[in-house]
C-alpha cells in the first residue's frame, strides 16, 4: 500500500515522520508556514537517511528512492488530493483548530490525522469538515527508531478510516496501541508527569541536572535521563502538554513548573534551540 501523503508542520516531528513514509515507498507532499524549515527539514533529513545508510539500517535504494518522495510545497492547497495528511504543528489549541479546519475544506477526499501529544481527539474533530475521516495518530520521538505509535480514534472516527491509518501504521513497521481520548493518552500521562517532577526537583536543588539524569538512568533503567528527553521533546511542548494535562486532565498532574515556563519565556526550548536543561 502506497499512499500520497501530505505532511502540515515540518518540525522536528514533521520531519522525521516524512522521513520514515518515504523510506517505507510513500510520496510526501510537505508543507510548512516557515520557508526556512522547509529547508533545514530537508537538508537534515539528508544527513539522517547518509548515516543511516552508513550504519547499514536504510538500504542504499531506499534511502536515495526516499529523498525522490519528498517535496515540498508552498501551498497548502497543493495537499487537496493526499489520501491521508498528518497534522504535525505545534502543540495549541487554536493553530491545531484553524488549520485543521483549512486543511478539511482544502482536502475532502482523505484522512486527516493529528500527532498532537495531549489534545482530545473529539475536540479536534469539531473543527474539521468531515470527522468520519479524522482521528489522531501519535509518533514518539525519535519516530525512527522508537517503534510504538498511539491510536485515538474520536467518536466520529470510522472503521474504515482506522483501518487504512492501521494499515499506514503497519507500512513503517510500528507497532500500534489504540487508546481512549483522554489527556494525554498512555505515554504522556504517565511520563510528562515524572519529566515534570524531575524539574521541581531540580528547581528545589535537589542535585544537579547532571545527577537527576544519571540517577534516573541508573537508578530506574531509563535510556535517557528526564532533562535530557524534555530537551529531546522541546520545552515549549512539554509546557503545552503539561498545562493541557492540567487543564483537561485536572488531577493527572502538578502544574507546570516555574523553571520550565522561565526557560520557554527565555526561548531556551532544548535541543533545537541547542539550549534548554543542558546546551547542545
Ligand atoms: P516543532 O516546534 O519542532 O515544529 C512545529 C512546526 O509547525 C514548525 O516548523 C512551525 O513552523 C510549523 N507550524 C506552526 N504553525 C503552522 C501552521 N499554521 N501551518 C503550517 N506549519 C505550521 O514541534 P514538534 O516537536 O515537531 O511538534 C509538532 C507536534 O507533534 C505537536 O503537536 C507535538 O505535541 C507533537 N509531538 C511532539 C513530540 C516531540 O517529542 N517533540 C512527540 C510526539 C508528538
Amino acid at each position: 500500500m502506497k499512499l500520497r501523503v501530505g505532511i502540515v508542520g515540518f518540525g522536528q516531528m514533521g520531519q522525521a515522520i516524512a522521513q520514515v513514509s518515504a523510506v517505507a515507498g510513500h510520496s510526501l507532499l510537505i508543507y510548512d508556514t516557515n520557508a526556512e524549515a522547509l529547508e533545514q527539514g530537508l537538508e537534515s533529513i539528508d544527513t539522517n537517511l547518509e548515516k543511516l545508510r552508513s550504519l547499514g539500517k536504510v538500504h542504499d535504494t531506499e534511502g536515495m528512492n526516499a529523498l525522490l518522495n519528498l517535496q515540498m510545497v508552498t501551498d497548502i492547497a497543493d495537499l487537496k488530493d493526499c489520501d491521508l495528511a498528518i497534522e504535525a504543528v505545534v502543540e495549541n489549541y487554536q493553530v491545531k483548530t484553524e488549520l485543521l479546519k483549512r486543511l478539511s475544506h482544502i482536502n475532502q477526499t482523505g484522512i486527516i490525522v493529528t500527532n498532537t501529544s495531549s489534545l482530545s481527539s473529539n475536540r479536534l474533530a469539531e473543527s474539521v469538515l468531515n470527522p468520519k475521516r479524522f482521528m489522531g495518530l501519535h509518533f514518539m520521538n525519535p519516530v525512527s527508531t522508537i517503534p510504538l505509535v498511539e491510536v485515538v480514534k474520536s467518536k466520529t472516527t470510522t472503521a474504515e478510516t482506522t483501518n487504512i491509518v492501521l494499515q499506514f501504521c503497519q507500512s513503517l513497521n510500528k507497532t500500534v496501541v489504540q487508546t481512549k481520548d483522554q489527556p494525554g493518552f498512555i505515554v504522556n500521562r504517565l511520563l510528562l508527569p515524572m519529566i515534570n517532577q524531575a524539574i521541581h526537583a531540580l528547581e528545589d536543588e535537589l542535585a544537579s541536572a547532571h545527577d537527576i539524569d544519571v540517577a534516573m538512568r541508573l537508578g530506574a533503567n531509563w535510556p535517557i535521563g528526564p532533562l535530557a528527553l524534555a530537551d529531546l521533546i522541546g520545552l515549549d511542548t512539554c509546557l503545552a502538554i503539561l498545562e493541557n494535562l492540567a487543564t483537561e486532565g485536572k488531577s493527572l498532574t502538578f502544574p507546570p513548573s516555574n523553571l520550565l515556563k522561565e526557560k520557554v519565556a527565555k526561548q531556551k526550548l532544548g535541543k533545537k534551540t541547542k539550549a534548554g536543561f543542558f546546551t547542545y
